[in-house]
């Protein structure tokens, strides 16, 4: 099986066990975990941050750091394919009580005039407030698109003439930063908070990290606590991640040619899937055109071939440290030959 649902199935490697293994730990509660303050460190001082704090989920990095920004009532603007809107299971309504209001986006390609044509700051007693502007980078559900710096300056800009929070799903930040150049330092600076994953093309088991200011974040380890995550010596998992910073963000580049390669050999069997050349990143979204997602999931499944459903007619196929680039080549052929053939028998 060639498993490429998602940059979340990678198993930790030899090096990564032997430093979670070895890992120095303590009661996170207390504060008293030393890998996990490494990591909160480290990974604020790359994202040009104060302070960081380690969670279970990205997920949980994004509830706090959106709850960091609004009261109840309040709203959070983001695009229609967010992952905080579409898969995050409501939680920052039912948990912050917060709506959310999105604008319309091609492949989430962020522009800055959608933001600026939806948003209302302090909008009197009649209409909702807006408190937040949340961004993706890269964008998962709009097929792994790095953001173009100048809308997220003009975003920034835009946020900071209103009194609004700018907070970033940056889940798969490392992807964007090696795809396009920018140092993370200088996305992260654009942002109040940013949330990073671990565990997607970083290969660490679990965990993510919001990072900001050291009173936002001190805010945030309380709210944690409150939803219930707090955890004890979670160092453990904590020295996977660190190790995968340190590790495991320049060889995403290896990620984003096999993904290239992979299009590129779906394009040769089934041209109307797909345009190679807008796969920037790890993610190859596919149009499946007159035949269901799910149908096409399945044959290529029973052909070996793993890979996910992110719309109705919209297959999703990432790649990873787990998938080599001719795995993801052969990948790319079988899923290639199904759309081919589908497309026949439409
Ligand atoms: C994976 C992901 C998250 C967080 O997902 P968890 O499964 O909760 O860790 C957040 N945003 C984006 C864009 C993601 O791809």
């Amino acid at each position: 099986m060639i498993d490429l649902r998602s940059d979340t199935v990678t198993v930790p490697t030899p090096a990564m066990r032997e430093a979670m293994a070895s890992a120095p730990v303590g009661d996170d509660v207390y504060d008293e975990d030393p890998s996990i303050h490494a990591l909160e460190e480290r990974a604020a001082a790359m994202l040009g941050h104060e302070a960081g704090l380690f969670c279970a989920t990205g997920s949980l990095t994004n509830v706090l750091g959106v709850w960091l920004h609004v009261t109840p009532g309040t709203e959070v603007l983001c695009d229609v394919d967010a992952h905080i809107a579409r898969a995050e299971m409501g939680a920052h309504g039912a948990l912050t009580g917060v709506t959310m209001r999105t604008w319309p986006s091609a492949h989430g390609k962020l522009q800055a005039a959608e933001v600026a044509k939806i948003v209302s700051p302090d909008a009197g007693p009649y209409l909702v407030s807006t408190a937040c502007v949340a961004v993706e980078n890269t964008h998962n559900f709009g097929g792994g698109t790095v953001q173009p710096f100048d809308e997220l300056e003009a975003v920034r800009d835009l946020c900071r003439d209103l009194g609004i929070a700018f907070h970033l799903d940056g889940a798969r930040l490392p992807n964007a930063a090696v795809a396009s150049g920018v140092p993370l330092e200088e996305y992260g600076r654009l942002f109040d908070t940013v949330s990073l994953c671990l565990s997607k093309g970083l290969g660490a088991p679990v965990g993510s990290v919001l990072v900001g200011s050291a009173a936002a974040i001190a805010r945030a380890r309380v709210q944690r606590k409150r939803l219930g995550g707090g955890w004890r010596q979670a160092g453990i998992l904590a020295a996977g991640g660190l190790y995968a910073l340190e590790h495991h963000v320049d060889r995403l580049a290896e990620d984003h040619a096999a993904a290239r390669a992979l299009a590129d050999a779906v394009a040769a069997r089934a041209p109307q899937a797909l345009d190679p050349t807008a796969v920037e990143t790890n993610i190859v979204a596919l149009d499946t055109g007159t035949v269901l997602a799910t149908e096409v999931v399945a044959a290529a499944g029973a052909l070996g071939v793993r890979v996910g459903t992110v719309g109705t007619r919209t297959v999703r196929a990432v790649t990873h440290l787990d998938v080599t680039h001719d795995q993801a080549r052969t990948a790319g052929e079988v899923l290639g030959d199904v759309l081919a053939r589908a497309d026949q028998a439409a």
